[in-house]
């Protein structure tokens, strides 16, 4: 299985994210992402099993540009933000910042590095200290990072919080006292004030009313092009990331499936997962018969995941292969890159077929070695 799993990594190295790292284009590099939290027995504490949040993720974020990522609840979208930021230690796998090694930072270098990148939470309410003045909650981060001298400290700020349509006067009110939607433009301008190059959004507009979403996409948008930033917009609302992602990812049970451009994606997604997430997409026409498709079962257990392709259970275009062999993350086509036995080529099936054939023979052998103790 090693064995397997160094061939799947060299074939996915070699098609697309080989020395990607080192090309300036690309601000940030994810390559075979993995982070695994481990099972504790209850009473040794010893390790038992892992829940696998993330289990192998690979894209790359264009400067100024913003990727979209996508999946249902649960599937590792928000793990992937924090360990990119490495706000917890990865399992495996790689994560390059303007052509650094996160991982390989010291404390020093990471904390250096720490206001070039920043998160905007889902929840407004909870990320805000409810003890500070709006002016102080912007204002912190810039006074420890010396971000700009002590005299212009406070016209600074002001300067943020008009970028992000926060009048002056808001500075000595408190958190309560805002809306919903204020409460997130504040968030923003704390992001903003440390003069990012990139901003996590983690499903930053979920908790808002659907007019309140959109003046909070269009100032993101507005901010972008002003600042030049680089976003990665987690979010589970599909037509939210058509709008305003340049590239998306698509995530399942951990493991990234499918990542294009945007249109390309949407006009034509590819892996079977892709395309039953994307059916449901409203159609704002009364006459447009939707062609929906119901996906069977429910997910598995990040803890126990299927064998194979991860989606072989409830996949209507399941294989014998995709029941036992994991599929190589491969590129389609330029920078449409998709993990689906269906785009294998006759070689790769050829060159597959005897580690399908081992993987049944020991499937088989396990079975018939339990039925043999019962
Ligand atoms: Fe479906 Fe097989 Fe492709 Fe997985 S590899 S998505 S099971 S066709």
């Amino acid at each position: 299985m090693a064995n397997k799993e160094n061939k799947v990594q060299d074939a996915f190295l070699a098609s697309g994210f080989d020395g990607a790292e080192n090309d300036p284009q690309y601000l940030l590099v994810v390559k075979n992402l993995k982070k695994y939290f481990p099972i504790k027995s209850s009473f040794f504490k010893i390790t038992i099993g892992n829940v696998k949040a993330v289990d192998g993720a690979s894209f790359k974020i264009k400067r100024g540009t913003t990727m979209g990522l996508v999946g249902e609840s649960g599937c590792g979208k928000s793990t992937i933000g924090r360990t990119i930021l490495r706000l917890q230690d990865k399992t495996d796998g790689e994560v390059y910042f303007n052509g650094k090694d996160i991982f390989a930072l010291s404390k020093d270098e990471l904390r250096k590095m720490r206001p070039e990148i920043q998160i905007i939470f889902q929840d407004p309410y909870s990320s805000l200290s409810p003890r500070l003045p709006i002016g102080e909650i912007i204002g912190e981060a810039v006074r420890e990072h010396g971000i700009v001298p002590a005299e212009e400290f406070d016209d600074y700020i002001t300067r943020v919080m008009e970028a992000c349509g926060l009048p002056a006067y808001y500075k000595s009110r408190y958190p309560h006292e805002f809306s919903g939607g204020q409460r997130q433009r504040i968030c923003i301008a704390r992001a903003l004030a440390l003069n990012p190059d990139f901003i996590l959004c983690d499903e930053p507009v979920s908790a808002l009313d659907v007019s309140i979403q959109a003046q909070i996409i269009n100032l993101l948008c507005d901010l972008q092009k002003q600042f030049g930033l680089t976003y990665l917009f987690i979010s589970h609302d599909l037509s939210v990331v058509e709008h305003i992602s340049d590239t998306v990812g698509v995530m399942y049970l951990g493991s990234m499936v499918e990542f294009a451009p945007t249109d390309k994606l949407y006009a034509n997604p590819k892996h079977p997962y892709t395309e039953a997430l994307f059916s449901a997409i409203p159609v704002p026409d009364p006459d447009y018969q939707m062609d929906r498709i119901i996906l069977e079962g429910s997910i598995p257990s990040p803890a126990n995941p299927p064998a194979g392709c991860k989606f072989h259970t409830r996949c209507r275009k399941c294989m014998e292969i995709c029941k036992y062999i994991q599929p190589d993350f491969i590129e389609l086509e330029p920078e449409h890159f998709c993990a689906c036995h269906l785009y294998n080529t006759p070689e790769r099936n050829k060159e597959l077929e005897p580690a399908l054939q081992e993987a049944i023979r020991a499937v088989e052998a396990a079975k018939a070695d339990k039925k043999g103790k019962k």
